[in-house]
């Protein structure tokens, strides 16, 4: 597994983030992990905030969001964003024009369409990143607790395997920023009994998850290998003067991880 940190940061426009070194090679692919920084939000949602729903001026997440699709070539029309559920619904795009304008209340994105792109916000869940290198296909994912348990991550691939072809050996995939085993604590109501190999028992029904863990292992049983996989080792919790963190701080921003086709 390929690990990245700190000092894996890049900047580009003022824009802190995260590029995955097997990832930035392809040449057809655009993608990053940002950061809570390099925006104009103010407090609690300084600065790169782009959720339109947890009561930030919606003037400042559009600025926010131009601020991204410019400094990263994105086109802002063919930028995708979710309406997430934090269920198990994964949403196909084949066709751009038959694209339903509403809301698309699903919590993973499939696509081949060129120039067109797929964001996933997150403030503690895990976004994760997936590229088919030989069918240019590449897929995002919103897995916070309640879809890994129902294996959100492990239905995206066996999607594109019905849906793209796609073979295992050909994907790669990055969990990006999240909280860690260090400060995930659930309990009883939430606990499920598969999760005991990845979680610490803290005390008598009080559980530390880890959430990243059992998604690397949906993706493993699905037939990936430890080398396609990469990992932004950061928890959102601990390092929340670089991402937004719900457990933290409650009432905060969202930050972007988007991946696109180029044309
Ligand atoms: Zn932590």
């Amino acid at each position: 597994m390929n690990l990245l940190n700190q000092s894996h940061l890049k900047i580009k426009n003022s824009i802190p983030y995260f590029e995955v070194p097997g990832i930035g090679e392809i040449q057809w692919v655009r993608h990053a992990f940002l950061t809570r920084h390099g925006g104009i939000s103010h407090p609690p949602f300084d600065s790169l905030n782009i959720s339109f729903s947890n009561g930030d001026r919606s003037e400042d997440v559009s600025r926010n969001r131009e601020r991204i699709t410019s400094a990263f070539g994105l086109d802002p029309n063919r930028l995708v964003l979710l309406k997430q559920m934090q269920q198990d619904g994964i949403v196909v795009l084949k066709d751009f024009a038959k694209m339903n304008p509403s809301p698309l209340e699903y919590d993973a994105l499939i696509t081949d369409i060129p120039n067109l792109s797929l964001g996933i916000r997150t403030a503690d869940c895990i976004p994760i990143l997936v590229v088919d290198r030989k069918r240019k296909v590449i897929a995002a994912i919103h897995a916070g607790r309640q879809g890994t348990a129902m294996h959100i991550t492990k239905k995206v691939l066996r999607k594109m395997k019905e849906e793209f072809m796609s073979s295992m050996k050909d994907l790669l995939l990055t969990t990006g920023p999240s909280i860690g085993p260090c400060c995930y604590e659930i309990d009883q109501r939430v606990f499920k009994e598969e999760w005991e190999p990845f979680s610490v028992k803290k005390q008598e029904g009080r559980w530390m998850l880890d959430l990243v863990q059992i998604n690397i292992a949906q993706m493993k049983e699905e037939g990936i290998d430890e080398e396609q996989i990469s990992r932004i080792d950061l928890c959102t919790r601990c390092h929340h003067d670089l991402f937004f963190s719900y457990r933290r701080e409650g009432r905060t921003g969202r930050q972007l991880s988007f991946i696109g086709i180029a044309e």
